[in-house]
């Protein structure tokens, strides 16, 4: 346990469930957004995912979420790295560019110990899967020191165009490669493996024994857990919402209480926003036996209720703002991020209605 507490968790065997969330409203807004759809871990983009800025981090902020997330026994978070970040590009402006976001986005987290630095392997882009295990484990190399308090998770890939790190045996070898082993670990996404090809829906024993073959099941440190909207080995990378692709609810819930994988922390990146969030881990939870922080923090007010409170009060709900953007035709997520809610509400609920379906 991470952020180990004050009266917080009831049994060291508890799952930490949560979801990809907007930092837009800041770090300390993220957490409680996250225990008003009863997560207790998250996931946010360490810097514009698909650019590559990164917002001024306010110190002040990210203590309040730490104090957070240590009174209310929170597992690791996971900062997603930017799209845009390609660890094993050869051409020297992408390269720089990972180092320098690399390294700018390890330094910005430093007030979250603990957490977990998720990315993308990589595309080689034509200079073969080879030369680019090598050039994502010299980035790491370059950029991580021996008292770094994340740890960098190199993520499982579908393995569209020239993604490395669809097998096992390709995050062995960005592994073996990293110098300081105790810092570099992997993020397995289930969407990811199904479309890959590897059989999670029908024989999970059976990857997991193959992953801790090659890999080592004490390297896996986070769980993406997203429905696949094609079949195995589709390598298309298209999540879909718990329950409803080709994974299945059942397969799903195997994962998440298997012996080897229950005690990490489990980020869902399915297409939806808060509210579908909200049910998602309500389900898991239901299904798995599992209260979370709503049964565990009585004074915590459940997203649904905040919607309904704002209901009565005749407050637009963000799902309204998400119609009335695409009725305009106005750009999504994006600008309205930026242009951020001129109602001045604090409700985190309604603000945080507007994250976008993210893809992992
Ligand atoms: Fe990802
Ligand atoms: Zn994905
Ligand atoms: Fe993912």
């Amino acid at each position: 346990m991470y952020f180990s507490t004050a009266g917080g968790r009831q049994e060291e065997g508890d799952m930490f469930l949560g979801c990809h969330l907007s930092t837009t409203k800041g770090f300390r807004a993220m957490g409680e957004t996250a225990l008003s759809i009863g997560a207790d871990t998250f996931q946010f983009f360490s810097r514009n995912p698909r650019g590559g800025s990164a917002k001024e981090v306010v110190p002040a902020d990210v203590a309040a979420l730490a104090s957070l997330l240590q009174e209310r026994g929170f597992g690791p978070l996971v900062a997603h790295a930017p799209y845009t970040l390609n660890p094993c590009a050869e051409n020297a402006k992408t390269r720089d560019f990972a180092l320098l976001a690399l390294s700018g986005d390890l330094k910005r987290l430093r007030g979250l110990p603990g957490t977990l630095y998720n990315l993308h392997p990589g595309s080689h882009v034509g200079q073969g899967a080879e030369s680019g295990v090598r050039l994502t484990a010299e980035l790491i190399n370059e950029v991580v020191e021996p008292d770094e308090p994340a740890k960098i998770l190199f993520e499982t890939m579908a393995g569209k165009g020239t993604e490395i790190g669809r097998s096992f045996g390709e995050l062995a070898g960005i592994l073996g490669k990293v110098k300081l082993a105790d810092k570099a670990g992997v993020c397995l996404d289930t969407c990811h493996i199904f479309d890959g090809g590897y059989d999670l829906a029908g024989d999970l024993d059976g990857v997991l024994a193959a992953f801790d073959r090659e890999i080592g099941l004490g390297r896996l440190l986070a769980v993406h857990v997203n429905d696949s909207k094609n079949p195995r080995e589709s390598r298309k990378d298209r999540h879909a919402r718990i329950g409803l692709g080709e994974i299945g609810l059942e397969a799903i819930v195997r994962v998440m209480s298997h012996p080897a994988l229950k005690h990490l922390p489990f980020i869902l990146e399915t297409p939806c926003e808060l509210d579908g969030y909200a049910e998602e881990i309500r389900l898991l939870r239901g299904r798995l036996g599992e209260e979370g922080p709503l049964a565990r923090w009585p004074e915590v007010v459940p997203v649904a209720e905040l919607k309904a409170r704002l209901a009565a009060s005749g407050t637009k709900t963000k799902e309204d703002q998400g119609t009335r953007a695409k009725k305009t035709g106005e750009a999504p997520a994006k600008s309205r991020a930026k242009g951020g809610s001129k109602s001045g509400s604090k409700d985190v609920a309604k603000e945080n209605a507007k994250v976008k379906k993210t893809r992992g």
